[in-house]
């Protein structure tokens, strides 16, 4: 079984596969990942992704990526081209490239039709008189004045709307549908608005912008999609989806879809039907765009691509591989009940990823100099070590070993713990792959600070040797110091120190929670084989935990390597 065998045979995974047994669409399965470009995907985003695409691809279907941008206050051309680099990272490639603007024209026909059937007019309302009109959950709205406006001077006013004579908020077109309704969502929703603002896809052709509920079941309809899955937020929002379909029958009417002919653009028929699954929320985060941006622009993090960061971007520059967070969303499943995920739980799943696909290195991140005195000044040789220890197409490499050694500081205690097996003043430990060597002195410099450790190497216990496999209670990884290579190490931990910074029941938010230690930068000796490494090459650097090769700042001249995770949960229950 592979990382990404599908494991659980989730709600909509059933209803697809019942749904291509009955030939409903035609036997189709279309689906989209309809983003708004206001920020940066996260890894709750991730869910959607995989779900969109993944369903697609297990029923020989497509998925879309359909640009959901309808409100051009808040977007920007940089995010469009972040979200497309991000899906293609996560292993997905879209069959079709769309933006909800490529059907303004559409939409506004879509208006027009409405108006026509009675089923739409222009509202004079402020937006602060809709409010009002509109009633709450235990009281029903009220009829706008401009309710009943005959056909001809809805059509003219929509016109002018979209003509430009009218100032931003001072109208709005509206469904007809039913105030009283017990769903608020039903109470004469605006489809339009006006906003003179220029549009990153559409510049200044358009002043009046379509609103979510409105363009996204028309979008579905004339990309021909089949399952419009979506997260429960807009399960409330199903009805008006449905309304506006079977009202405006896109597909069936012809003169409709007249501009997306004259655009070139592939239609099929399909009516689309929306199922909704819970949002993925994980712990120590938050993903809400909002709080992202604002962790960005007051420079709480270095970035959207902070290896902090739960963005996609910021997933990547950690080094978290994207198979990971593919089979971590599979292994979730999708349903309806809302639950927030432990982050140890995808650290988990990236354990296990890089357990089987990164090589082993050596490398000591809190060095202390080890002199094996026993051996020539000029001692030198080549150690041969195994690259992975399940995997022999990993091959091997040669590290070299003499006799001044980086080992790591807290691999010696010179007054030992209870139960501490590694290095204590006349004990005995093993380098890995080397022999054991025995501690016979602590030097220290005026202030008492342990500056060096002289140890003498068992020649009999070396690699070969009849003592090579003398029983010895702990194993030590070491540098050579005379070939070991500088690096900058960057080691990080959770951004937020609470498991739920959004919650601000005591007054507090997310920004009085940031985890005052979530990064520490080391100056860290590497094994020299890693010299030629590729920015985002991964590594195990022996007991110490997943590495990656920055993508942004290594460089061979100025190697800078970012701990992924730990080899442990150091977030487990009972720490
Ligand atoms: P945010 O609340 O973070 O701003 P959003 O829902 O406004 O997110 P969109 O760009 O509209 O962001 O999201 C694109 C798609 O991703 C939507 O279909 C949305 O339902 C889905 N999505 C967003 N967040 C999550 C999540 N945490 N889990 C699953 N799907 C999500
Ligand atoms: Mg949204």
């Amino acid at each position: 079984m592979t990382p990404e065998t599908p494991v659980a045979n989730h709600f909509i995974r059933t209803l697809i596969r019942e749904d291509r047994a009955a030939g409903r669409h035609g036997g189709q399965v279309v689906t989209r990942f309809p983003p708004e470009p206001n920020g940066y995907l996260h890894l709750g985003h991730a869910k959607s992704i995989c779900l969109n695409f993944g369903m697609a691809g297990e029923n020989g279907g497509q998925c879309n990526l359909r640009f959901d941008d309808t409100n051009p206050t808040k977007e920007d051309i940089e995010y469009v081209e972040a979200i497309k680099a991000d899906v293609r990272w996560l292993g997905f490639e879209w069959a079709a490239l769309r933006h909800a603007s490529d059907y303004f024209e559409v939409f506004y026909l879509c208006g027009e039709k409405l108006i026509r059937k009675g089923l739409a007019y222009v509202c004079d309302l402020s937006a602060e008189q809709v409010r009002e009109y509109r009633g709450t959950l235990t009281q029903p709205g009220r009829n706008s004045p401009w309710r009943d406006r005959s056909v001809e001077e809805n059509l003219e006013l929509f016109r002018r709307m979209r003509a430009g004579e009218f100032a931003d908020g001072s109208r709005t077109l509206r469904a007809r549908i039913d105030m009283r309704s017990p769903n608020i969502n039903l109470r004469d929703p605006a489809l339009y608005r006006i906003r003179k603002v220029p549009h990153q896809n559409t510049g200044d052709a358009w002043c009046i912008y379509p609103m979510y509920d409105y363009a996204h079941c028309i979008s579905d309809a004339v990309e021909g999609i089949t399952h419009s899955l979506c997260t429960l937020e807009f399960e409330d929002h199903r009805p008006l989806y449905d309304w506006c379909l079977d009202q405006l029958d896109v597909m069936g009417d012809a003169s409709l879809t007249e501009p997306l002919r004259a655009q070139g653009l592939d239609m099929q028929a399909s009516r689309p039907r929306q199922t909704e699954f819970a949002r993925g929320n994980l712990d120590y985060t938050v993903m809400s765009k909002r709080k992202l941006i604002s962790l960005v622009q007051e420079g709480m993090v270095d970035g959207w691509d902070d290896p902090r960061m739960p963005t996609l971007i910021g997933a990547r520059r950690r080094g978290f591989p994207a198979a990971a967070i593919r089979a971590f969303w599979e292994r979730m499943g999708y349903s309806k009940q809302v639950a927030t995920i432990e982050f140890s739980v995808l650290e988990g799943v990236v354990r296990e990823e890089l357990d089987g696909s990164a090589a082993r290195r050596m490398a000591v991140l809190d060095p202390i100099k080890l002199v094996l005195s026993n051996l020539p000044e000029s001692h030198e040789e080549l150690l041969n070590f195994a690259n992975h220890p399940k995997n022999e197409d990993f091959g091997s490499r040669q590290v070299p070993f003499s006799r001044e050694l980086w080992i790591e500081r807290d691999d010696f205690m010179e007054v030992p713990a209870k139960g501490f097996h590694r290095l204590v003043p006349g004990g005995e430990v093993r380098l890995r792959g080397a022999g054991i060597v025995r501690c016979d002195e602590v030097i220290k410099d005026a202030d008492g600070r342990i500056v060096e450790l002289r140890g003498s190497l068992d020649l009999e216990s070396r690699p070969g040797m009849p003592g090579a496999d003398r029983k010895i209670k702990g194993t030590i990884h070491w540098v050579s110091a005379g070939h070991a290579l500088a690096a900058e190490v960057r080691l990080y931990d959770r951004l937020f120190d609470v498991p739920d910074p959004d919650d601000d029941t005591d007054g507090k938010t997310y920004r009085d929670h940031l985890n005052p230690d979530s990064k520490r930068v080391v100056q860290a000796w590497l094994e020299p084989s890693l010299a030629g490494t590729e920015p985002e090459q991964r590594f195990q650097f022996e007991r110490l935990g997943f590495f990656v090769a920055d993508r942004r700042d290594h460089s061979a001249g100025h190697p800078v390597f970012n701990r992924i995770v730990t080899l442990r949960d150091s977030y487990a229950r009972g720490r």
